[in-house]
C-alpha cells in the first residue's frame, strides 16, 4: 500500500512509498483509510523535533473504515467509521488512565510518531481507542475535529467558561477559528478572537466572534478587554507567543483560568502578585480524551462547528509541508487517498 514516511533524507522530510503492513493482533483492527489531514505536528515529527523516526508512517488526523477485525475485539466492526488521533493508546491501568486523564498516561502512543500513523492507504489500531465517527459527519471535516476540533473543545472545557461570559481567543488560525466555534455555538460564550492578521479576524468574525482585535495593530488587547467587557471570564490561548501567553493573563477578570495550548519554546512571565491577588489560574491542556472526541465529533455531525477543509494526493503531502512551512494555507489541507 502507498504510505508517506518520514524520510532519512532530511531535506527531503517525507516520501511516498510502498509499504506492508503487519499481521492484525488480538484487540486490533484494519482500517481502509480515506483521509488524512496534515498537521504541523507532522512536520515536527518529520523533521525529528522530538527524535528521529525515520519510516514512520505519518499523521494523526486519520478517517476510515473498518475493513477487518482480530480476536477480542467487541467495540468495533466491519464497515464502521473511525479515528485515528494524536492520541493512539493509553497503558489503560496507570492513574491518568483511570482517572479521565488519559492523554497524561507517561506510556501514550501517538499516531504518525510512537506508532505508524494514517497517512496511508491502511492504519492498524487499537479497537479500543478508535473513536468512531458519527452519521451526518462529513469524513473530511471530521480529520480536523480529531486534531484541532478537540484540542479546543477540549481547552474550552478546561476554561470552564459558562453561557453568556466572555472568553477571549488568541490565535484565530486552524486551532483558534475551531475555538471560536465551539466557545460560541457550543458552549454558548461571548467570543473575543484576538490576532495579528486581519484575514483571520475576519473568518472569526464570520463563524461567530462577537468581538475581534488585531493586536499588532491596535496594540495590548489586554487594556482593550479591560475596559471593553470588565475583562473576559477566561482565556485559551492557540497562539505561538510568548506575548499572547502574557496577555491573555492580563486580559482576564479575578478567579479566571487562562488555558494553555499553543506550544512556543518560551517561558511566560507571570507576575506573581497579580497571580494571588486576582486568584487567576494558568492551566495547560493537552489534545482531548476518546470521550472528549466522541462529544467533538458530535457537535461537528450537528453543524455546530464546521472545519474549512482542501483535498490533495497522498504525493503531495511534501509541498504541502513546503506551503506550511511558507505560511500559505488557509484552513486544512486533507489528503484523500482515492485519489490517484
Ligand atoms: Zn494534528
Ligand atoms: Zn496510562
Amino acid at each position: 500500500m502507498r504510505a508517506a514516511v518520514v524520510s532519512s533524507d532530511k531535506q527531503k522530510l517525507v516520501e511516498v512509498k510502498d509499504v506492508q503492513l503487519r499481521p492484525l493482533e488480538y484487540g486490533e483492527a484494519l482500517v481502509d483509510i480515506e483521509y488524512c489531514g496534515v498537521c504541523h505536528t507532522d512536520l515536527h515529527v518529520a523533521k525529528g523535533d522530538f527524535g528521529d523516526v525515520p519510516g514512520r508512517i505519518l499523521g494523526h488526523e486519520g478517517v476510515g473504515i473498518v475493513r477487518e477485525v482480530a480476536d477480542g475485539v467487541t467495540s468495533l466492526k466491519v464497515g464502521d467509521r473511525v479515528s485515528v488521533a494524536w492520541f493512539f493508546e493509553g497503558c489503560g491501568h496507570c492513574e491518568y488512565c483511570l482517572t479521565g486523564n488519559e492523554t497524561f498516561c507517561r506510556d501514550v502512543k501517538n499516531a504518525g510518531y510512537s506508532v505508524d500513523g494514517a497517512m496511508a492507504e491502511q492504519c492498524i489500531v487499537k479497537a479500543d481507542y478508535a473513536v468512531k465517527v458519527p452519521e451526518g459527519l462529513d469524513p473530511r471535516q471530521a480529520t480536523s475535529i480529531t486534531c484541532a476540533g478537540v484540542t479546543t473543545y477540549k481547552a474550552i472545557k478546561v476554561a470552564d467558561v459558562k453561557p453568556g461570559e466572555w472568553i477571549a481567543i488568541y490565535g484565530a488560525g486552524g486551532l483558534g477559528n475551531l475555538a471560536v466555534q465551539y466557545a460560541k455555538h457550543v458552549f454558548n460564550a461571548k467570543v473575543i478572537a484576538i490576532d495579528i492578521n486581519d484575514d483571520k479576524l475576519s473568518l472569526a468574525k464570520e463563524v461567530g466572534a462577537d468581538l475581534t482585535f488585531n493586536s499588532k495593530m491596535k496594540g495590548d488587547p489586554a487594556e482593550w478587554i479591560q475596559k471593553e467587557v470588565g475583562g473576559a471570564h477566561a482565556a485559551v490561548v492557540t497562539a505561538v507567543s510568548k506575548q499572547a501567553f502574557n496577555q491573555a493573563v492580563h486580559s482576564v477578570r479575578p478567579v479566571s483560568k487562562v488555558v494553555a495550548v499553543g506550544l512556543p519554546p518560551e517561558t511566560m512571565d507571570l507576575e506573581i502578585v497579580k497571580t494571588v491577588l486576582d486568584g487567576i489560574e494558568v492551566v495547560g491542556s493537552l489534545v482531548g480524551t476518546r470521550k472528549d472526541l466522541e462529544e467533538a465529533f458530535m457537535f461537528g455531525a450537528e453543524g455546530k462547528v464546521v472545519p474549512v477543509v482542501h483535498t490533495r494526493r497522498l504525493e503531495e503531502v511534501g509541498d504541502v509541508f513546503k506551503e506550511m512551512e511558507e505560511g500559505r494555507i488557509q484552513g486544512r489541507m486533507v489528503l484523500d487517498m482515492s485519489l490517484k
